[in-house]
């Protein structure tokens, strides 16, 4: 595989220019990965994908008592948690009733509030088990104050989990520091892994010596799985929920563009998207009628990252999707009424805002008009 040399990865194996061994091929993108994330040596661990690395982190965390047994999450989760959260309640003989916690935003609002979500860790405190979040809501892109809920839940004596896919490679974390039991993602949305691709795990080291609840020979250290031997020797930390040989195919994917990453950070990063975000907001709301289109997205730049949600009340916003995609935009459409355009800042630039707004204006107008002679 042609790949170009990285800051030289750790571990048993060296990387010659061009080449990804097999055997380390998911290894290699762990350092690039704990950057991201914030993340101690052992703490991060490439394998699979989300909904499946969702289901194995709760086989382990999730490890419901009588007292405790409920999982608290979010109104608004994205499909795929929900399904995993229902089938891991059912598997423990809970109902979905009984064992789900839903935190919504309030009436007539589309945004969650940290105080809500601290007091419901409050009022259902003594008899969660694991408390579990989307970080970034792919929806309205709100990013959550993941340090101080984590802080509320651990206090209270519940595990706290974080499907970060919208949040790695999009903001600044420090999961290690914040105290975070575990996480997940996917590798490709802000990462540019590629559908399909690897997924990628969080587990704090205060986890590392608890074997996961089920584990393969991909769980057992590399100096030992060739032995074969009748018992495992399994990993410390996060490899440990490994069990499968990874695909060398999308860990190169997900290397490759690590290694993009690497040549920056994510302070940078982040720096350079609360710019664009910012300048796409001031423009959004200078240019277009609050009556006619709202950003629903925060405001404030620390509870957001470069994706904002438009929400189109006057308009059909499948159509104003189409006419955007005719003319070489690439967003995204969510009826009844969001459209979510994300300005990358690894590759998009101030001329690239000013020419979307120029062009959405212009849309607006046709379906304006549309509507009008309709
Ligand atoms: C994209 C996404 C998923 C689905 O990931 P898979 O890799 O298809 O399992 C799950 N949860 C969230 C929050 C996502 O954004």
């Amino acid at each position: 595989m042609n790949i170009s040399p990285n800051p030289q990865p750790r571990g048993s194996h060296t990387y010659v220019e061009g080449s990804l061994p097999v055997i380390t091929c998911d290894e290699a993108c762990e350092e690039g990965l704990e950057k991201l994330v914030g993340a101690s040596v052992g703490e991060v661990a490439v394998l699979n994908g989300l909904s499946v690395n969702i289901n194995l982190l709760l086989l382990s965390f999730y490890r419901p008592t009588q007292a405790r047994f409920r999982i608290l999450f979010e109104d608004g989760a994205f499909p795929s948690d929900r399904y995993v959260l229902q089938s891991q309640v059912k598997l423990h003989d809970h109902t979905v009733q009984e064992a789900l916690i839903k935190v919504s935003p309030r009436q007539g609002e589309f945004l969650l509030t940290t105080e809500d979500i601290i007091e419901a860790i409050k009022t259902y405190g003594e008899s969660i088990s694991v408390v579990f979040l989307g970080g970034m809501n792919f929806r309205t892109g709100q990013f959550l104050d993941i340090a101080r809920i984590t802080e509320a839940a651990r206090t209270r004596g519940c595990l706290v989990g974080w499907d970060l896919a919208h949040a790695v490679g999009n903001v600044p974390l420090q999961l290690h520091s914040w105290g975070v039991d575990f996480a997940c993602w996917c590798s490709n949305k802000y990462l540019c892994g590629g559908a399909g691709g690897m997924g990628g795990i969080f587990v704090h080291n205060r986890h590392q010596d608890s074997t996961p609840l089920l584990v393969g020979w991909w769980s057992n250290k590399l100096e030992t799985r060739f032995n074969m031997a009748e018992t495992i020797d399994v990993s410390k930390g996060a490899r440990a929920f490994r069990m499968t040989t990874p695909s060398p195919w999308h860990s190169s994917l997900l290397y490759a563009s690590l290694q993009i990453f690497s040549r920056t950070s994510m302070n940078e990063i982040s720096r350079k998207q609360r710019f664009l975000s910012g300048y796409l907001d001031l423009l959004l709301r200078l240019h277009f009628d609050p009556e006619q289109m709202q950003v629903v997205t925060p405001q404030e730049p620390s509870q957001r990252g470069s994706l904002l949600t438009l929400n189109f009340t006057k308009m059909d916003v499948r159509q104003v999707y189409q006419l955007l995609e005719s003319r070489g935009i690439v967003c995204d459409v969510r009826p009844p009424g969001f459209l979510r355009v994300s300005p990358s800042p690894l590759y998009c630039n101030f001329e690239d805002i000013r020419r979307f707004v120029h062009i959405l204006k212009e849309v607006c107008m046709l379906c304006g008009r549309c509507r009008s002679t309709e």
